[in-house]
């Protein structure tokens, strides 16, 4: 048997519509064109990638963005300051400070993501918008596990009543991951490096996300046949060379639906982005 491929390029298309559609509507009723401002620290090139990425996105959709470069050297209080300058900016409706900072700011990266006003927080990383995915008011939502449960729902994969076991436990994929299949009335399981047993919870799973970061980790021995199995996972093993965190030849026989990597989950995030872009000013027209 071979797998359904749930290709990101198709779905992306999807969302991206969806961004564009709101947007218009925005502008239509209230004049609104969404704003996003992306803060980079630093020379980080794949950093500069992401941002250059992002722009290009906002661009292709009329979104107004800035990109704002700062210094290896900015001190905590300049970046803090650079957010609440942004918070008071109407042009802009979402915040994004790229992750991860230089050394001698990591130990502030809580601080400077609680600086972003909840409204304007787009990736979702603000304590006030995890409590209320978590008690499933309306948040804005991390986007790449925000685009999983999108893809899901756009390949009718259902999700009420199905076991789904999310590998990975971290802030920013596994655990916005559980509280959305949560919310999708999937019975949720998580893994993480002290599971026993793994590969047994694994094979229980209609649906499979694998959010742990290391090639080759989910093998077709542990997929029950017909599963939908989502690979979140982006590892560069050569120079050129990006493999997800699925077996995907082997796994691809056995599955139900998998996503490939690249061009799976990958492309799904910065449409979400541009979908947070266009909730956040949303959200804050009702403030
Ligand atoms: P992370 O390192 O913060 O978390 C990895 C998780 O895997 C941890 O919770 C850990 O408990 C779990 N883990 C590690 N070893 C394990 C083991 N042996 N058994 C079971 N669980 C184990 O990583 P993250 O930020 O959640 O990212 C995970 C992967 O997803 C990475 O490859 C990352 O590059 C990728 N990612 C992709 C996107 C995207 O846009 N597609 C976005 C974010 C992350």
């Amino acid at each position: 048997m071979t797998a359904r491929l749930l290709e990101g390029k198709f779905f992306a298309a999807k969302l991206r519509e969806e961004a564009g559609q709101r947007a218009a509507k925005l502008k239509e009723k209230y004049g609104i064109t969404p704003g996003l401002a992306v803060i980079i620290v630093g020379e980080n090139p794949a950093s500069q990638v992401y941002v250059r990425n992002k722009h290009k996105a906002c661009t292709e959709l009329g979104f107004y963005s800035e990109a704002v470069e700062l210094p290896e050297t900015t001190s905590r209080s300049e970046l803090l300051a650079e957010i609440q300058r942004l918070n008071n900016d109407d042009k802009i409706h979402g915040i994004l400070v790229q992750l991860p900072l230089p050394k001698a700011l990591q130990p502030y990266e809580s601080e400077v993501l609680e600086a972003i006003d909840p409204l304007k927080d787009v990736d979702g990383f603000h304590p006030v918008n995890v409590g209320r995915l978590v008690t499933g008011q309306n948040a804005l939502i991390p986007c790449t596990p925000h685009g999983c449960i999108r893809m899901l729902e756009l390949a009718d994969i259902p999700m009420e009543g199905a076991n789904a076991v999310v590998i990975g436990r971290s802030n920013i994929v596994g655990k916005p991951m559980l509280h959305l299949l949560l919310g999708k009335n999937a019975t949720v399981t998580i893994c993480h490096s002290r599971t026993r047993n793994l590969a047994e919870i694994v094979r229980q799973a209609d649906i499979v996300v694998a959010a742990v970061g290391k090639p080759k980790f989910v093998t077709a021995d542990m997929i029950k046949p017909g599963a939908t199995v989502i690979d979140v996972g982006i590892n560069r093993i050569a120079p050129k060379k990006l493999v997800g965190d699925v077996d995907f030849e082997a796994v691809k026989e056995v599955a139900g639906a998998i996503t490939p990597v690249p061009g799976g989950v990958g492309l799904l995030t910065i449409a979400m982005l541009m979908q947070n872009t266009v909730a956040a000013a949303e959200l804050q027209l009702t403030k």
